[in-house]
């Protein structure tokens, strides 16, 4: 210990500041090209999803006046009165960072006049999201939600739809999903419901998880969400939300499962099923995947993947009036898409097939100046076609060219030197058995294609 110490102080001479290197903050993380095909995958699928399905991209700012998502959310959340990053501006103004999607979305519904276009208004984002929550598996302090809302229309096949596209979302990606579904009635029904469930869970209370003794206070169906062991028992003998809904309600949901049965998506009615957000009357639901995603390197531990919902959604038919719109009818859900990455990986992993087939397999190589003017060319043409080829025009060693070619796993490298240019040549070198052949420089896209067509 006294050595380590005495060879710090040799390193730093006195009078020298140790400038500290910012550190990346607890619970965030960042997006590593390593990671980049499995977003680039999950970022098209959901653009092509939610444009198949008819929905409009819409793009909100991350910063709002924090008042949206306390009204919107509700006090009494954990996202609200825990997570949520709120703090004044330089003007004074108290905003937030959004800890979800939806709430801005009705947000610029309303304050764009949406409600005068054609109803539902379907719209779908995708971005980063803000909750301060304890950094665990799969739970970050930024995180990226896909999101998608129907507003504008109340009609169980608006919800019954939400869940197909979320699910085929998921579906079109390979994970194995399953979809749980249940319903919060009106606000009637569920004030009804809740006034039982706390008279139940009184009697329990000492049964219950501290948090839980909590909520008894604040929110009680958040008891119902509870992971905590010893609250299980309590939560399975408790009083279901199913028994209390009005003949209404109860028509409405049966209509969503018929057409979920019609489109064949299978789907497991779950009584304790509550979203945590105030805003869901109705319909609820969450997909969870059937697998839990092998933990990988850099990556905190996925065991809880199983009990981990890749995402959720519901109706909220009231959350327009509490901010101060027209009553409208709407319905959405989100998907954490750190989640779903996590288990991408995985099956990456399991199935190399599915790895990176648009990885650039053609390195262009270059000697001399003339032959890397040349290149630019080369290059060049190939982009306008669409090819992607990997280079390093800067290096002027052959040798140190071909080891980057062999690091970044291409299979072929093109090598133009200056007796190539004066030919109108290039070398084609296999990087695996070390072959080469001369070609026609004309002749290089097509070649390539070949290459990538594998
Ligand atoms: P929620 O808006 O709470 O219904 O969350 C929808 C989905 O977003 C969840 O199912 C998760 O996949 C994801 N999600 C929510 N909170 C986090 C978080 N802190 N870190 C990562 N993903 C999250």
């Amino acid at each position: 210990m006294k050595k380590k110490e005495k060879i710090t102080k040799k390193a730093v001479p006195s009078g020298v500041k140790v400038v500290r290197t910012p550190q990346l903050l607890r619970g965030m993380k960042d997006l590593l090209p390593r990671d980049e095909f499995v977003w680039r995958q999950m970022r098209a699928v959901a653009q092509h999803i939610a444009v198949a399905y008819g929905f409009m991209e819409i793009e909100t700012p991350i910063v709002e006046e924090a008042s949206l998502f306390i009204r919107s959310i509700g006090r009494g959340t954990d996202v609200v009165e825990k997570e949520m990053y709120v703090f004044e501006d330089r003007d004074g103004t108290k905003v937030a960072l959004r800890p979800e999607a939806t709430a801005g979305i009705v947000r610029a519904y309303i304050s764009h006049g949406m409600q005068n276009m054609p109803q539902p208004v379907k719209l779908w984002t995708l971005g980063a999201m803000f909750r301060h929550d304890r950094p665990q598996a799969g739970r970050y302090r930024q995180f990226h939600q896909f999101d998608c809302e129907a507003i504008g229309e109340r009609d169980p096949i608006v919800d019954a739809e939400l869940m197909v596209v979320a699910y085929n979302f998921l579906r079109d990606l390979g994970i194995d999903v399953r979809l749980d579904v249940n319903s919060m009635g009106s606000t009637e029904d569920r004030a009804r419901y809740v006034e039982e469930l706390l008279a139940y869970l009184r009697t329990k209370r000492s049964y219950l998880c501290e948090d839980c003794k909590k909520r008894l206070g604040r929110n009680p169906l958040r008891v119902l969400d509870c992971k905590q062991e010893q609250c299980a028992p309590v939560i399975e003998e408790a009083p279901q939300i199913i028994d209390w809904l009005s003949d209404a309600s109860k028509n409405y949901f049966m209509k969503v499962l018929e057409y979920l049965d019609e489109v064949g998506i299978p789907y497991m009615l779950r009584a304790t099923l509550v979203r945590g957000l105030d805003y869901y009357t109705d319909t609820v639901f969450e997909l969870y995947a059937e697998e839990a995603p092998q933990a990988h390197s850099g990556e905190e531990s996925g065991q809880d993947g199983a009990q981990t919902a890749l995402g959720g959604g519901g109706r909220y038919d009231l959350l327009f009036e509490q901010l101060g719109g027209h009553p409208t009818p709407a319905c959405g859900f989100a998907i954490g898409l750190e989640r779903v990455a996590s288990h991408l990986r995985s099956i990456a992993a399991e199935n190399t097939a599915s790895r990176p087939l648009d990885r650039p397999r053609v390195f262009v190589a270059q000697l001399g100046e003339q032959a890397r003017r040349r290149a630019l060319h080369i290059i060049e043409d190939l982009r306008r076609a669409g090819i992607v080829v990997r280079h390093h025009l800067g290096k002027p060693s052959l040798k140190a060219q071909l080891e980057l070619a062999n690091k970044y796993g291409t299979t072929h490298a093109f090598i133009i030197g200056q007796k190539e240019v004066q030919d109108g040549t290039i070398i084609v070198r296999d990087m695996e058995s070390g072959i080469q052949e001369t070609i026609d420089q004309k002749k290089v896209r097509v070649e390539v294609e070949k290459i990538m067509k594998g």
